[in-house]
């Protein structure tokens, strides 16, 4: 049985039809589980952050999102969910491997994510030139709010225990 989690579409600028965006997919190592980030953004364009709280510089995590695009993330195990700090995000990783995908959270009943770009298969992104960030001294307000804009709606499928 799998749970589907409402997801946010922000509309589709006109001239970002369906017919622009591709599908860049991508999993843990054991592959159970599997994920495809829609985007009309070529990789050359993402926006790629590098989070430098004391979780992301463990993983050396590299982000991108996109809010008009999306997340597809499919699970045969239930995921594993680590939270931290304010406690406002799940960091998410395969329970079977551990491999680390990325941060969701809910903002307003949008189920929303950002992208560990390292899980993706044969993209060729210039990891070097991430941005580091440093969000330790947001409140929570601003931080939702920061995610509602660049966060990307994610759409999740697991089982339930
Ligand atoms: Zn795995």
């Amino acid at each position: 049985m799998h749970r589907a989690v409402a997801a946010y579409f922000p509309e589709q600028p006109a001239e970002q039809g369906w017919a622009v965006m591709a599908d860049y997919r991508g999993g843990c190592h054991c592959g159970a589980v599997r994920l495809v980030l829609r985007t009309a953004r070529a990789p050359g364009d993402w926006p790629l952050r590098r989070c430098t709280c004391s979780y992301c510089v463990r993983f050396g995590g590299v982000y991108t999102s996109d809010p008009a695009g999306h997340i597809e993330l499919t699970s045969r195990l239930e995921l594993r969910r680590y939270r931290f700090g304010q406690q406002t995000a799940d960091f998410l990783s395969c329970p079977a491997c551990g491999v680390y995908f990325g941060a969701a959270c809910e903002v307003e009943g949008a189920a929303l994510a950002v992208l560990n770009v390292r899980v993706l298969d044969g993209v060729a992104l210039d990891l070097a030139s991430a941005q580091p960030m440093d969000f330790d001294a947001e409140s929570v307000a601003t931080r939702n709010a920061r995610r509602r804009r660049h966060w990307t709606p994610l759409v999740l499928a697991e089982p339930v225990e």
